[in-house]
């Protein structure tokens, strides 16, 4: 049985980018704050829900790639999303998100 704790934290590491800046968002959480990405350069950019982002990124992906089969899971986002989008680029937010595929 898959625990939370076998799952990658940070599915989307390195897919995720800045729309304002291009720049790869980071993994990012304060103590008792959910989960982020972050984007680190000046251009104004907030952070990015990351649970929300990879439950969009997850129903996304297994809309796509039927090839994958009925018995993709959750806990397959790492790989199932390298191979399936070069980057993942967020604008405003969660709304404008745009899959750039590999
Ligand atoms: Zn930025």
């Amino acid at each position: 049985m898959t625990t939370p704790a076998d799952l990658d934290r940070w599915a989307l590491r390195g897919l995720v980018h800045c729309g304002y800046c291009e720049e790869p968002m980071q993994p990012a959480q304060q103590d008792g704050q959910p989960r982020s990405y972050r984007c680190l350069s000046p251009c104004g950019r907030s952070a990015t829900d990351a649970n929300g982002l990879e439950l969009m990124a997850f129903r996304t992906a297994v809309a796509a790639r039927t090839d994958w089969g009925a018995t993709i899971r959750r806990s397959d986002l790492t790989t199932l999303a390298a191979d399936t989008w070069a980057r993942i680029v967020v604008h405003g937010d969660l709304a404008d998100v745009r899959f750039v595929p590999a």
